[in-house]
């Protein structure tokens, strides 16, 4: 299993997570025309240190959590692997997305 990063990130997109990832799992790109981030199944080990880095709470551990989502990551995945890496905004600068909260 792997962690998946979900709706939340779309258009959103905080970065911290690509900075602690030890397998560099996660990739940055753009999805339906806004940010976006993936963690790839095949690389990720589920060590949960992505989850807790994303101030919106963004990163759910299991794919049976967000199966939809979890077919994007993998399927994005392929697409982003070779973008280059974000730099991370602000942990405390407020969401863009009116429906997502600093947790
Ligand atoms: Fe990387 Fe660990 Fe997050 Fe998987 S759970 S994407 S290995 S930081």
């Amino acid at each position: 299993m792997a962690y998946v990063i979900t709706e939340k990130c779309l258009g959103e997109r905080y970065g911290h997570c690509q900075g602690v990832c030890p397998t560099e799992a996660i990739y940055a790109g753009t999805y339906q025309g806004k940010d976006f981030m993936v963690i790839d199944p095949v690389v990720c080990i589920s060590c949960g240190a992505c989850a807790t880095e994303c101030p919106v709470g963004s990163i759910v551990e299991s794919e049976d959590m967000d199966p939809t989502y979890a077919k994007i990551n993998a399927d994005l995945a392929e697409k982003f692997k070779a973008n280059p890496k974000v730099t991370a905004r602000p942990k405390d600068e407020a969401p863009k997305k009116p429906t997502n909260k600093l947790v």
